[in-house]
Formats: C-alpha cells, sequence, structure tokens
C-alpha cells in the first residue's frame, strides 16, 4: 500500500517524543486558559495557579473537565482569552443536543486546525489530481469550511458546493469529475436512493473516495456505501468544540481512526465516575485541544462513546486510533426498562440486503409499555406483490433486532423515500413517549 505523510516527522514520531510535546504544550495552555476569569476561578480551586503546576502527562489529571454547559453559561465570550481584533473565525456546534456553543479562532489556530485537515486529507491517500466536492452545510456549522481549507491546502480541485440540491449534486459530481466527496453518510445514501430519478448509475460517476461524519452511523452503513458506490469510505470525526472536523481521521488502512496527538490528548473515562480507561476499554472519549489559543478548552467531555485502539497501524504512524462512535451517553434509549443505542439498531437493519437507504426510529406509549417502531425503506424490487415475501421479511427483520437489543420491535416496511430525510445530520430517533 503506498503511504504518503503531509508530516512525517509529526505523524511518526515516537511515543516518549509524542508526550513530551503534549507537556509542553498542555503547559502552555494551562498558561492560556489563567487569561480568563472562568478558568482562574476553576484551576485554582484545583490547586493550579501557574504552568508550572504541569510538570508531565499525569498531571493532566489534576485539571476539572469541562462540559457543554459550561460553553452554554460562558456564552458569548466567557471564555475568550485573547483580544477579540485577534479573533479572525467565529465557529458554533449545530446544536443537536440543545443551545449551540460558539468557538472562536485566531489566525495560528486556523492555520493549525488547517493544517490537521490537511495531513487526514492525505492520510486518505487524496492528492492534487482529485476533485473534492464538499457536501457539508457551509456557515458555523465547521464541517463546511473546515474541510474546505485543508482540501485546498492540499491542493486537491475544491467545490464549494454545501448540502442539499440532490439533483445538483448528482450534475456537478458528473460535470467536474468528482474523485472525493466529504458527506455525511445518511446524506449519502438518501443520494443513492435518488440516482435512478435522475438517469443516473453509480458507474457513471468517477468517485474514488468518500469522508463520512457529522453524525454516529455503523460499520454496517459504511460497507454499505462502500459496495454502492464502489468507493473507500473514510471515517471523520471531530467536533466543533474541539474545531470541528480533523481531531480523528481514518488512513489507507481505514480501519479506525488516527487521533492527532500532538494537537489533542485524547482520554477514555468511565461516563459514570470520571475514572480514566485503559486502552481496548469502551468509554466517554475526552479531549484536551492543545493547538488553540483564542479559546483554550482542556478535559473536554464529548459524551461521544468509543475505545482506543492499542496495536499499531501498518500505515507507521504511531498517533493512537479511535474506534468508530458508538453511541453518544445522551442518546441512549430506555425502552421497557432495557438500554438500547440507535446504532445497535441500525447495526442490524443495513445488514439485511433488502433494506434500502433510509430508516426512522419511533418511540411511543402503548397503555404502560414502550412500543418501539422501526420503520425501514426497502428496495423497490421487493415491492412485487407477493405479501408472502414482504411478511417473511419483515419477520426476519424482526427477529434480528430482537436477537440484538432484547426487545420486540414492530416493524414497518416503506417504499423508498417514503420516510423523511436530511441533507446534513440525520434525524432518525423520534420519542413520542410522555416526558416525566
Ligand atoms: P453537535 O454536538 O451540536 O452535533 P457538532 O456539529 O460539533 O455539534 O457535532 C459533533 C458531534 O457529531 C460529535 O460529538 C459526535 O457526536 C458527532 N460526530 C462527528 N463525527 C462523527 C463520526 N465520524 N462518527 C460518529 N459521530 C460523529
Ligand atoms: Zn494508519
Amino acid at each position: 500500500m503506498d503511504i504518503t505523510y503531509w508530516n512525517k516527522d509529526i505523524e511518526t514520531m515516537d511515543r516518549s517524543a509524542i508526550e513530551a510535546l503534549q507537556v509542553k504544550r498542555l503547559r502552555e495552555l494551562v498558561d492560556q486558559s489563567l487569561k480568563t476569569e472562568f478558568y482562574k476561578k476553576r484551576l485554582s480551586r484545583a490547586g493550579i495557579t501557574s504552568a508550572d503546576d504541569i510538570q508531565s502527562l499525569d498531571d493532566l489529571r489534576r485539571l476539572p473537565f469541562n462540559v457543554k454547559d459550561d460553553l452554554r453559561q460562558n456564552f458569548p465570550t466567557g471564555l475568550l482569552a485573547v483580544d477579540m481584533r485577534q479573533v479572525v473565525r467565529v465557529h458554533s456546534s449545530s446544536g443537536t443536543t440543545g443551545i449551540p456553543t460558539v468557538i472562536y479562532l485566531t489566525q495560528q489556530d486556523m492555520d493549525n486546525w488547517t493544517n490537521l485537515i490537511a495531513r487526514s486529507i492525505v492520510a486518505t491517500g487524496c492528492c492534487q489530481d482529485d476533485v473534492f466536492q464538499n457536501m457539508m452545510t457551509y456557515g458555523l456549522f465547521t464541517g463546511g469550511l473546515g474541510l474546505h481549507y485543508g482540501a485546498e491546502r492540499v491542493g486537491m480541485t475544491v467545490i464549494p458546493v454545501g448540502g442539499g440540491n440532490t439533483q445538483r449534486q448528482v450534475q456537478i459530481m458528473k460535470d467536474f469529475k468528482t474523485t472525493v466527496l466529504h458527506v455525511t453518510p445518511s446524506y449519502l445514501l438518501h443520494i443513492h436512493s435518488k440516482l435512478e430519478n435522475f438517469n443516473t448509475e453509480p458507474n457513471d460517476l468517477y468517485l474514488k473516495k468518500a469522508f463520512l461524519g457529522a453524525e454516529p452511523y455503523s460499520e454496517n452503513t459504511c460497507l454499505k456505501l462502500e459496495e454502492l458506490y464502489g468507493i473507500d469510505a473514510y471515517n471523520s470525526y471531530g467536533l466543533s468544540e474541539m474545531n470541528g472536523p480533523g481531531v480523528a481521521f481514518e488512513c489507507v488502512y481505514k480501519q479506525d481512526m488516527h487521533v492527532w496527538e500532538d494537537a489533542y490528548i485524547l482520554e477514555i473515562i468511565d461516563p459514570e465516575t470520571g475514572e480514566s480507561l485503559p486502552d481496548g476499554e469502551k468509554g466517554e472519549v475526552v479531549l484536551t485541544n492543545l493547538v488553540r489559543s483564542a479559546m483554550p478548552l482542556f478535559r473536554y467531555r464529548t459524551r461521544d462513546l468509543a475505545f482506543v485502539h492499542p496495536e499499531p497501524c501498518p500505515c507507521g504512524r504511531t498517533h493512537r486510533r479511535l474506534s468508530r462512535i458508538l453511541g453518544r451517553t445522551d442518546d441512549m434509549l430506555i425502552i421497557n426498562g432495557v438500554n438500547v443505542f440507535p446504532s445497535q439498531i441500525e447495526e442490524v437493519v443495513m445488514a439485511v440486503p433488502e433494506v434500502g437507504t433510509n430508516y426512522l426510529i419511533h418511540l411511543s406509549k402503548q397503555g404502560t409499555l414502550d412500543r418501539l417502531t422501526v420503520k425501514v425503506e426497502i428496495y423497490a424490487k421487493m415491492f412485487t406483490g407477493n405479501m408472502k415475501e414482504l411478511d417473511a421479511l419483515k419477520k426476519k427483520i424482526t427477529e434480528k433486532l430482537r436477537a440484538s437489543i432484547t426487545i420486540n420491535p414492530h416493524v414497518e416496511l416503506h417504499e423508498p423515500g417514503a420516510l423523511p430525510h436530511s441533507e446534513g445530520k440525520a434525524k432518525r430517533v423520534f420519542d413520542e413517549r410522555e416526558q416525566l
């Protein structure tokens, strides 16, 4: 396999060098944080009053965690550590789980971020020969502009189309012979369901790769997309609090995402106790951004659940790899007392070959019990008028789900395009149970 690096020295640094750099940058981060009243108070309560309180990586644990609410409470400028005149960019989160939060970047911060994205893109084997169609929303959301700048830095031909307007997206893919997409997995599934309407087959396109991220998706969705389009799909992880995309990205081996550890400190903690977990154990991802001065943020609890791969990657990069995001601590559903993550349901339905490109999870009350309905779109070719076949399919999906989540779901089969879809982050869970 051909391995190219954006910055080989950094990407293949040995562990001790990475850790030494992390300590140096963590010290700078503490100094920078102390410029804000909020952190000054919070850090002094933890006994930290200067960078000298950080001597080794273990001292990281002395720093308190930060959570989304801290950012909200400090809205709009409470966590700003530089003069606003130095700020060249403002972004905010998409607000999936409430009021959005804001982040600020200086020119240097922008440069650091752009380099991380360029590094990520090159790790997937992309180069100047590629035509890059960015289908992520441009604007305050970090997915659009973040990748845009990195792709330009790599020298790819960048098409800043943004999200939505499927027909136009397909036309642009053909006109400009797009080779690489950046898109949410749910939207790429949706585009596939529309290709026929535009007299297009995946073979008419020139696609080689897709960067998929911004929302949780299962391994089976990834495999399905690779097969439907004949492409390689690379998982891309980030969150606006950590700048956006470019925190972790899959390399050509597509075996989970390298976290750029010169720029981020990764911890996995037990979400209940806050204790650090060893590599390999599943828990909440906690991140410290080491290369942003406008708005320092350390030990940020992402609420995303994942684990770290302890084994080295054959690509030679020494930065540890993070598994697929297995869910968010706040998206767990409790259905008749059983804990279920939407990702478990997705994993099952997307492995059923007859299932098309969209599904929804619906929760309601039936008497005192919760009722789980899983609505799936199935390929048009399944609607032959043979009810027996449809019933058998429904039964098959019901049984596979029951085996996985131990709850008996009600499965509905729908025609392609019948379920609502989104062009950015998908909303697939509709919970209509009474909130007590
Ligand atoms: P919001 O929290 O409002 O959605 P962001 O736009 O910053 O704000 O989205 C970041 C979140 O998106 C992450 O915390 C994670 O839950 C999700 N996410 C981003 N990339 C991925 C990915 N590759 N796989 C799964 N989830 C992802
Ligand atoms: Zn690798």
